[in-house]
């Protein structure tokens, strides 16, 4: 089964129909992903998947298992974790202090342990270069790293730290040609790494050397969910 199901999810705010009739599947290993233009209802669908708000109509299953999330942390614990836009980094905190931000207590024996900070480094260093990012230097403040470099960091530590799905908010809209490259590479990777992947974007040439499916968003409304084989780019 695929770790998500959307069946026919939509969102009302109030009177305003803010997204309708999304039907899709997140699989282990494959990159779905959401296109639309500004209004076309990523940002609602984002929220939905990530238990920021409730979903008004469809059906919404986590490992088959019919869910109504209630708060992030929800999702969190199934294994979804999100990759906003706006990352929750500390700019003047060292790389390796971000990674484990916040974290320490689920990882160790009992809830007061700590993983020392040559550990903590180490394991920075590995996770990221495992996922091809090579840093001399974790010891450097984050905000010295490049915005695709943070937003590599910010992907690693949710794998890390358990991500069966990982969603991800624009992750290349502000960035530069270069800059996106290395976050598509590391897109890629973590899918070969068996992840499921939500890649919202507007952009279509980001999306399709990555995605295995795409979802057209278009005014709050699904055009449809489209196998990669049923795409083409026009140049
Ligand atoms: P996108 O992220 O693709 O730009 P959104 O999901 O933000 O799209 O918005 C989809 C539609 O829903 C837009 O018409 C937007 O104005 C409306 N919308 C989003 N959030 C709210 C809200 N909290 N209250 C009312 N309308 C909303
Ligand atoms: P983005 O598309 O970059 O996510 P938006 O400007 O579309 O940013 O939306 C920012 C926030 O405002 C989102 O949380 C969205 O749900 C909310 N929002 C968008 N449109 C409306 C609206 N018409 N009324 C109330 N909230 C809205």
């Amino acid at each position: 089964t695929p770790i998500i199901e959307v069946k026919d999810i939509g969102k009302r705010y109030g009177n305003v129909i803010a997204l309708s009739d999304v039907t899709t599947t997140v699989k282990a290993g494959e990159v779905t992903c959401i296109l639309g233009d500004n209004g076309a209802g990523k940002s609602t669908f984002i929220k939905i998947l990530a238990g920021a708000h409730e979903h008004s109509e469809g059906t919404l299953l986590i490992d088959g298992i019919a869910r109504q999330f209630s708060s992030p942390r929800a999702a969190l614990s199934l294994g979804i974790a999100t990759v906003y836009q706006d990352l929750a980094v500390v700019p003047l905190m060292p790389v390796w202090r971000n990674f484990f931000l916040g974290s320490e207590p689920t990882k160790g024996a009992g809830p007061l342990r700590r993983l020392d900070i040559d550990a903590m480094k180490r394991i920075t260093k590995s996770e990221l270069a495992g996922m091809g990012i090579d840093l001399r230097d974790v010891d450097q403040p984050i905000g010295t790293l490049s915005g695709g470099e943070r937003q590599c960091v910010a992907i690693a530590r949710a794998v890390y730290f358990g991500a069966r799905v990982l969603i991800l908010d624009e992750p290349t809209a502000a960035l530069g040609v270069k800059q996106s490259g290395v976050v598509l590479k590391y897109i890629a990777k973590a899918r070969e790494r068996g992840l499921g992947v939500v890649f919202i974007t507007h952009n279509p040439h980001h999306a399709y050397p990555v995605g295995d499916r795409f979802v057209l968003l278009r005014r709050g409304r699904s055009m449809g969910d489209f196998p990669k084989a049923e795409m083409t780019l026009d140049e």
